[in-house]
């Protein structure tokens, strides 16, 4: 299989840490999604997270939870603060 990667040039991640966009269960996403917000190439990035069906870390500017969701895929059972305060983003009518 052969995707187009060229978009990943113009990152907004290109010089941050990995370990801002894979986060713990303990840490939030916020400081990932933040940098993602800025990035001229968050829908690449979406498009190709999804197509990968990556499901671990922040990409595009969506939790592993929101990309799943996006795609149809159950969430994971095991409850964790991220999941936790989606539900609750959620129950507020937040996306
Ligand atoms: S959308 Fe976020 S994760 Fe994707 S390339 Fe941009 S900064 Fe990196």
């Amino acid at each position: 299989m052969s995707q187009d990667v060229e978009w990943m040039t113009d990152a907004a991640c290109a010089e941050t840490s990995p370990d801002t966009f894979f986060p713990n269960q303990s840490e939030s996403t916020e400081p990932a999604k933040r940098i993602c917000a800025g990035c001229p190439v968050a829908g690449q990035c979406l498009d190709y997270a999804l197509a990968n069906e990556f499901f671990d870390g922040v990409y595009g500017g969506l939790s592993p939870n929101q990309r799943r969701r996006l795609a149809g895929k159950s969430a994971p059972i095991t409850l964790t603060l991220e999941t936790r305060a989606e539900s609750a983003e959620t129950s507020r009518g937040e996306p």
